[in-house]
């Protein structure tokens, strides 16, 4: 008995202190938000739920990621503001998350029960620097408001396709319409200032001592610390006077998905002139109980008119609508996305999943057909999924968006020996108002839809578009570098065990 006592009391003891040091209890935040705020005061920190807590709460754009509350929230005005918070929430260790444009499809990326949130809503500046054809910018801005603010200088910067998103795209590397001729958003980074997980701020370059870290940037999101300020490259697009593009969009029945898949195919593998931008996307909605599907294809050129040679494929299908002419780049990518528009549409679940595949026919209709059977068994009253919209997104990433991020330095995404072309596809689903959560049967037909269309071998997912169980990191072209520059700069993993973000590291 004695014996049994003794081993009790050593257990305990052991377990005291062999207790997970990473285990984050509420009150450490607490006591970290209170020991921001004796630094950096109100408005800066806020415990409670006062307007502006509770409009940054609210205005996640997945509504899962606003059912989280906050032991406190950060707004920084400065990059030393980031490095007081994390300087604090590494000593006190409790989970945290940082918010910029508020996109994220992934639950828990962007906000945190019980933890810190570091929210950006306050650092939205941006300047041009016309000798160096740079513009630098804080995080809290959007690519609406960055287009609007530069197009008196008639540049704009390589960011997203949708006026309201923020720039947590460039970390996961970014798409834009300007890629087929700049490469990924990332790959025209220049400088970037960065606040390491124990409150460091360094900046780093191409060709200084954090050359390691500025390349994982180029892709690794949100693991490899807090971005403060970026500097990249500024493209010339012309003023919002001038229309140098020529495209809009196209609406098309449903009954073409096949023909026009195939065609993206087509002019993923043929396309060689950068001008081009094309993406292709399928929405199938439950209206009234039934489902409605629409194809609607954006094409853009950089020139008068769109080269039948290029976009001949689409241009002759039977279309429902097509709003094409001249256009500036203020006009392909507003301020104010209409309101009625998908980046708007707050208030309900949403949910990404990638693939990325060799652009091959049959490759491209296996995954529509996937795709259609995934909703056609989803999308009906009849299953109770909640689900109301469903939608398969092609986009081209053409030979020469390759050569371009390889020309500016590479990334951390693509292999060095890739040279592309290939088709990212992404799915996404919409859930009903009202619903919180993903019912387990709805993600275990996603976790096989998923498994139905693998990347092709060789081929990066786009951590953007991904599901939060895809190993993304996995299929990229630099893992090593990723795992061996994530181990230099956070040796205790302190971003992997106390900030949600891509699994693999
Ligand atoms: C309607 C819509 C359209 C989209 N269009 C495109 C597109 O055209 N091209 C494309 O590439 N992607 C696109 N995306 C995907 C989008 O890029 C990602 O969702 C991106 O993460 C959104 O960034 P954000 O700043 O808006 O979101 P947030 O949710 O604020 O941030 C996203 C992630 O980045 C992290 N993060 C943000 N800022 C920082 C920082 N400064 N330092 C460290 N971590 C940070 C956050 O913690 C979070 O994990 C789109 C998404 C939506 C919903």
């Amino acid at each position: 008995m004695a014996f049994l006592t003794l081993s009790i009391f050593i257990l305990s003891g052991l377990l005291l202190t062999t207790a997970d040091p990473t285990v984050a209890h509420p009150g450490n935040a607490v006591e970290a938000c209170a020991s921001i705020n004796k630094s950096l005061g109100s408005p800066i920190v806020q415990t409670s739920s006062g307007p502006e807590y509770n409009f940054t709460v609210n205005n996640a754009w997945n509504v899962q990621n606003t059912l989280f509350k906050p032991a406190c929230i950060v707004f920084p005005r400065q990059a030393s503001h980031v490095q007081t918070a994390m300087k604090a929430i590494f000593k006190a260790k409790v989970h945290y998350a940082v918010q910029a444009g508020s996109h994220t499809g992934m639950k828990g990326w962007n906000n945190v029960q019980d933890g810190i949130l570091i929210m950006f809503s306050h650092m939205q500046s941006l300047s041009y620097d016309a000798p160096s054809h740079s513009v630098t910018f804080e995080p809290g801005i959007h690519w609406g408001n960055a287009t609007a603010a530069l197009s008196q200088f008639g540049v704009a910067v390589v960011g997203g396709r949708v006026g309201d998103v923020g720039t947590g795209l460039l970390l996961g590397g970014g798409i834009s319409f300007l890629s087929p001729s700049q490469g990924y958003a990332a790959d025209n980074f220049l400088s970037l200032d960065v606040v390491l997980v124990d409150g460091t701020l360094v900046t780093a370059t191409a060709s200084n001592k954090y050359s390691d870290l500025f390349k994982v940037l180029k892709g690794g999101a949100n693991r490899f610390g807090i971005v403060t300020k970026y500097t990249v490259r500024a493209v010339d697009v012309g003023t919002a006077n001038e229309t140098p593009f020529f495209g809009g969009h196209i609406i098309y029945n449903s009954s073409y998905a096949a023909t026009l898949s195939k065609a993206t195919a087509k002019y993923t593998r043929e396309t060689t002139d950068s001008k081009a931008a094309l993406l292709f996307t399928i929405t199938t909605t439950l209206i009234n109980g039934v489902a409605q599907q629409v194809c609607v294809l954006f094409l853009f050129y950089h020139g008068t008119a769109l080269p039948q040679s290029i976009f001949g494929d689409f241009l002759t299908v039977p279309a429902i609508t097509k709003e094409l002419s001249p256009l500036s780049w203020t006009q392909i990518l507003p301020a104010q996305d209409p309101p009625d528009f998908v980046s708007s549409n707050r208030g309900f679940v949403q949910h990404f999943s990638a693939s990325a595949v060799v652009p091959q026919d049959n490759l491209v209709l296996d995954a529509l057909s996937h795709f259609q059977n995934f909703s056609s068994t989803f999308l009906h009253n009849g299953t109770q999924s909640g689900m109301n919209t469903t939608s398969f997104v092609l986009t081209p990433i053409l030979t020469t968006q390759i050569a371009a991020g390889h020309a500016k330095g590479g990334n951390v995404m693509v292999s060095p020996s890739l040279k592309g072309p290939y088709l990212n596809v992404q799915r996404s689903e919409q859930f009903d108002a009202g619903i919180t959560d993903i019912p387990q049967f709805v993600q275990d037909g996603m976790n096989l839809y998923i498994k139905q269309v693998p990347p092709s071998p060789g081929l990066p997912l786009f951590i953007n578009e991904c599901d939060k169980g895809q190993n993304v990191y996995k299929t990229y072209g630099e893992f090593e570098l990723l795992k061996s520059t994530y181990k230099k700069y956070d040796p205790t993993r302190f971003n992997m065990l106390f900030t949600e973000g891509p699994i693999g590291l």
